[in-house]
């Protein structure tokens, strides 16, 4: 039986430059990996091919989700599907509070859409008692403040509270694969802990956690059981939780250098 996801001799061009250039991963729900990366090695452009940004050009290769190949499906296609990402930079949304953006992203995920994507998304739309109900209990999960919902998206957040806005989507949505892209950039080492306790817990046998980072530190909350390391647009070796610690120790030169033998 093959995986839940199977990424297939990716490649894909930015602007006419070929930046992932024959990656091939597999996850599955239940699963958590990380995918560590010097800086400009492709690891958002993973992330953002996965989801469908447009600006990403597939050229060649596969994404099999759930037995369907997802290249050339819009991303709220591949988000009712069940895929989901955390951005590295997530944008402020002035005027909109937490709690409508919320409902909105639930509405649209579980409304009855034609293929053209427009529907009647009364249909499949989440009474307001229940979603009140579902945003009460995991921002309690998340350990986050009641008011934290009026407030506006991101406006005036701070990098800790703008990750878990991220990952309160997350538990919203509640996603098959979650993507969470650098969710430790910028983060304080006690923000850090608050958002990794946040994505611990939610893993369940239920979803497939892809955690991509530059720094081995946020793999200490978040526990990977595989971890691939991305140079150049592929990936150049894979392992255990192990191969993170010896990366932080030896560095990326140590992986270049073992890759060409030098
Ligand atoms: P990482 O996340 O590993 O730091 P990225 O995937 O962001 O790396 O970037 C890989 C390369 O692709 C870089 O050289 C970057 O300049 C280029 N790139 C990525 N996204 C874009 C974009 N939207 N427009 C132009 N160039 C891009
Ligand atoms: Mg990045």
């Amino acid at each position: 039986m093959s995986a839940d996801l199977v990424i297939k001799n990716l490649h894909v061009s930015v602007e006419g430059q070929e930046i992932l250039k024959g990656l091939d991963l597999e996850i599955n729900k239940g699963e958590v990996h990380a995918i560590m990366g010097p800086n400009g090695s492709g690891k958002s452009t993973l992330a953002n091919t996965l989801m469908g940004h447009p600006a990403y050009e597939v050229t060649e290769g596969e994404i099999w989700f759930k037995g369907q190949n997802i290249v050339g499906l819009s991303p709220d296609q591949r988000s009712r599907l069940g895929l989901f990402l955390a951005f590295q930079y997530p944008s402020t949304i002035p005027g909109v509070s937490a709690a409508n953006f919320l409902r909105a992203a639930v509405n649209a995920q579980r409304g009855q859409h034609d293929a053209s994507g427009n529907g009647d998304r009364k249909k499949g739309s989440i009474p307001m008692r229940e979603f009140r109900q579902l945003l009460k209990e995991k921002m309690a999960l998340l350990k986050m403040e009641p008011s934290f919902a009026s407030r506006y998206v991101n406006d005036g957040f701070s990098g800790g509270e703008k990750k878990r806005m991220e990952i309160l989507q997350m538990a919203m949505l509640q996603p098959e694969i979650a993507v969470l892209d650098e969710t430790d950039s910028g983060l304080d080492i006690d923000a850090l802990r608050i958002v990794s306790e946040g994505v611990n817990q939610l893993l369940s046998p239920e979803l497939g956690v892809l955690v991509i980072t530059h720094y081995q530190r946020i793999l200490d909350y978040i526990k990977p059981e595989y971890v691939h390391i991305l140079v150049n647009g592929r990936i150049v070796m894979s392992g255990g939780p192990d191969l993170a610690l010896k990366l932080e120790e030896k560095g990326y030169e140590w992986v270049k250098e073992a890759l060409t033998g030098d």
